[in-house]
């Protein structure tokens, strides 16, 4: 894979995917400009050495239709603040409009296509779309990681129409560290998963069933996994229709050398809220009226143990339901366990860095990966779509 440094982009027009999917408030405000921070080494390296840049993104999920209320204008201005060059917001995505914009464009300016899932064809990767992108650009750039894993017109077809291609300083780190993670991680191996859904996460279980040491389990996955075995978890979050694959994995767990860990105590409440009875147990079956919220202490400190030895970490997803203070003491175990460790550490996915930051141990984390989904299946598969496409 190329990096943009190995490239004379001068005088080029260079098509850069980022990922400006910022927050926005209800008055269309950026809550939040980490993911357009994110991306300006790329994009002022290249400026700097004079490209004539053309940037795209999308912005939420306007479904393949116009809608105006995730338009890229708002990023548009903040780029604007934080860079000192001219910065353009083009009014579509393809179009003549935009070819004269972007035949217009000098060396060291920006153009800010509009969001690119204004066009069904881009979540389709359609080719007739992704050629129109590629209409006139000599060299593509992709600092998108968080959007890697999807097979889109600006992530993966694109690359097909244009020969010159590199990963931006964002993707490059990512890719990094998640690869000394995966193919060569230094054991011992512990993987960390949570979260609501086990069927997410199926893939990254299996591919790390043969790679970690230790699976630790939290999160109302845990509760498919229990009732897999015949446990009886009351009103907790289960899917039952993963319930056989849950055993499939149970018992490949049982086969290779990997000690998949299930918590050993619970904190149940009466209702997922703030202010609801709770009650922490170890026995099974839980009472049919409660459900469980979070890993109780005795795991806090069994999985501790275990991540104390750990030399690589990788976590996503939460261990309960963390976002209430009173169901977050698991998660936050878990963060502080991993930030003393001094194991190499990557936590992926929105919760699970919120929850990291909540814990307060943000600067003792090795690698925060701004992409939850992509940094699972880069585990899981060891490439993404995005990433292939940029090697082709
Ligand atoms: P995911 O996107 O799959 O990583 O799931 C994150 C969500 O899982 C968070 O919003 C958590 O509140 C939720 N979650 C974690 N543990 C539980 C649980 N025991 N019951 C219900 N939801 C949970």
């Amino acid at each position: 894979m190329n990096f943009v440094t190995d490239l004379d982009v001068k005088g080029k027009l260079v098509f850069l995917r980022v990922d400006f999917n910022v927050p926005l408030d209800d008055k269309g405000q950026i809550r939040d400009d980490n993911r357009i921070r994110a991306s300006l080494p790329t994009i002022v390296w290249l400026l700097e050495h004079g490209a004539r840049l053309i940037i795209a993104s999308h912005m939420g999920r306007p479904k393949g239709k116009v809608e105006p209320s995730m338009s890229l204008k708002p990023a548009a201005a903040r780029l604007a603040e934080l860079i000192p060059y001219k910065v353009v917001m083009a009014p579509d995505v393809v179009g003549d409009e935009v070819e004269r914009l972007k035949k217009g464009l000098g060396e060291g300016e920006v153009l800010l296509l509009e969001n690119v899932r204004f066009y069904k064809e881009e979540e389709k990767n359609d080719a007739g779309f992704a050629r129109q992108l590629a209409e006139s650009v000599d060299i593509f750039v992709n600092d998108a990681f968080g959007s890697s894993h999807r097979a889109h017109a600006s992530v993966v077809g694109i690359a097909d129409f244009i020969p010159v291609k590199a990963a931006g300083y964002l993707m490059k780190k990512e890719v990094d560290y998640l690869k000394k993670a995966v193919h060569t991680p230094v054991k011992p191996y512990v993987a960390i998963l949570g979260g609501a859904k086990v069927s997410d996460k199926i893939e990254i279980i299996e591919s790390l069933l043969g790679k970690a040491d230790h699976i630790l389990i939290g999160g109302a996955m845990a509760y498919t996994f229990l009732k897999a075995q015949g446990l009886g978890v009351g009103r907790s979050l289960v899917e039952n229709d993963q319930i056989e694959i849950a055993l499939v994995i149970l018992d490949k767990a049982r086969t290779n050398e990997v000690s998949f860990h299930l918590p050993q105590d619970h904190v149940l409440a009466k209702a997922p809220q703030a202010g609801a009875e709770t009650r922490i147990v170890e026995a099974l079956p839980f009472p049919e009226d409660m459900m469980g919220v979070d890993i109780g202490p005795k795991t806090v400190a069994a999985y501790a143990a275990v991540i104390a030895a750990a030399k690589t970490i990788f976590w996503n997803g939460p261990m309960g339901i963390f976002e209430i203070d009173e169901f977050a003491q698991g998660t936050i175990g878990v963060a502080k366990a991993v930030a003393a460790s001094g194991a190499i550490s990557i936590v992926g996915g929105g919760d699970s860095v919120a929850a990291i930051k909540k814990a307060g141990v943000r600067d003792k984390i090795s690698h925060i990966s701004t992409g939850g989904g992509a940094s699972l299946e880069y585990v899981a598969y060891e490439t993404l779509p995005g990433i292939t496409a940029l090697e082709k």
